[in-house]
């Protein structure tokens, strides 16, 4: 059975796994890395990941990598990324892992990736019509239909968190107003928790805790923050119709407390379409995996047939 590498590039962090086509982790690998200390300390902890996993899995045939920002993904090359990731801006990935490692390889945005891993093994599994939200520091998104990703023509396709959701709203990073990021992501949450509450806190942790024990005011952050996700996702029920809505992130790991809260503010058609994604901090890796197979049987499919046409579908 071939077996890959898939690799995620996060802000704090890399992580790297060891797949088989059938989907079973061989090896696990992670770096801790400050992506803002720039290009150069990201490609160093990332040769040395994968040369680890290398090491003890020489029958690897290719490499796939989840990163942040915007990525061709016919070439491979960082068409755009934020001062979050110095220098990432124009780098040719997938050309640096070649000629570094000798493989054949492939790169996504880390969302997309994330949607594939959990089209391939996760809550999407069987779904070929999904979109992807992942709700942390910003938001992801990520659109698939008919088994493919939409990636879109500038490779911004599914970019859900600048999406206006308040027209005239909070300005985001991106130099417009009203975005979504600046209300459904974790870090939103945590500012409309001090703003409306008055306390201090550090982390969703703490919010989804007092809420649990049936604190009014966290409870009514809650309310406001489940209002404006379901507003999203019935934003996107619209556009895109999707079998099911995938909500990851960390924000995920509390959803007993205010999963409720949120189906009850969706039509209840939708409702039954929104599921908690199930590979947490993997996805983006199982998703990069994903795309090393999809490489090899491209190439493989070149060689015998003198075809790229063939195509792997999920669902
Ligand atoms: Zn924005």
């Amino acid at each position: 059975m071939r077996q890959v590498i898939g690799v995620d590039i996060g802000g704090t962090g890399i992580k790297g796994l060891v797949v088989d086509e059938g989907g079973t982790v061989l090896a696990e690998a992670g770096r801790e890395t400050e992506a803002r200390l720039g290009r150069e300390v990201i490609l160093g902890q990332l040769h040395r990941l994968v040369k680890e996993l290398l090491t003890g899995h020489p029958e690897v045939g290719a490499l796939g990598i989840a990163s942040a920002g915007r990525i061709n993904a016919d070439s491979g090359e960082v068409v755009y990324a934020t001062d979050n990731l110095p220098g990432w801006q124009g780098l040719q990935l997938t050309q640096w892992a070649a000629a570094e490692f000798g493989l054949p390889a492939a790169a996504d945005n880390d969302a997309n990736a994330a949607l594939l891993g959990e089209a391939w093994l996760g809550t999407g599994r069987g779904k070929p019509s999904l979109v992807m939200l992942t709700l942390g520091t910003g938001v992801g998104g990520a659109n698939m239909a008919d088994g493919r990703l939409l990636r879109g023509a500038g490779w911004s396709g599914g970019d859900w968190g600048h999406s206006v959701l308040v027209p005239g709203g909070r300005p985001c990073n991106c130099g417009k107003r009203g975005c979504a990021e600046q209300y459904v992501s974790g870090s939103a949450l945590l500012r409309l928790a001090r703003e409306q509450t008055g306390s201090t806190y550090t982390h969703g942790r703490e919010i989804m805790a007092a809420a649990g024990r049936g604190d009014a005011a966290a409870l009514a952050v809650l309310e406001r923050f489940t209002a404006d996700l379901a507003q999203v996702i019935d934003n996107i029920g619209a556009s895109i119709d999707p079998e099911l809505v995938i909500i990851g992130g960390g924000v995920i790991e509390a959803r007993a407390v205010w999963w409720p809260l949120l189906a009850g503010k969706l039509e209840s058609g939708l409702a039954r379409r929104v599921a908690a994604a199930e590979l947490s901090n993997r996805a983006g890796c199982f998703g990069a995996a994903r795309l090393a197979l999809e490489r090899l049987r491209r190439d493989s499919s070149v060689e015998s047939y003198g075809s790229d046409k063939e195509e792997m579908e999920y669902g």
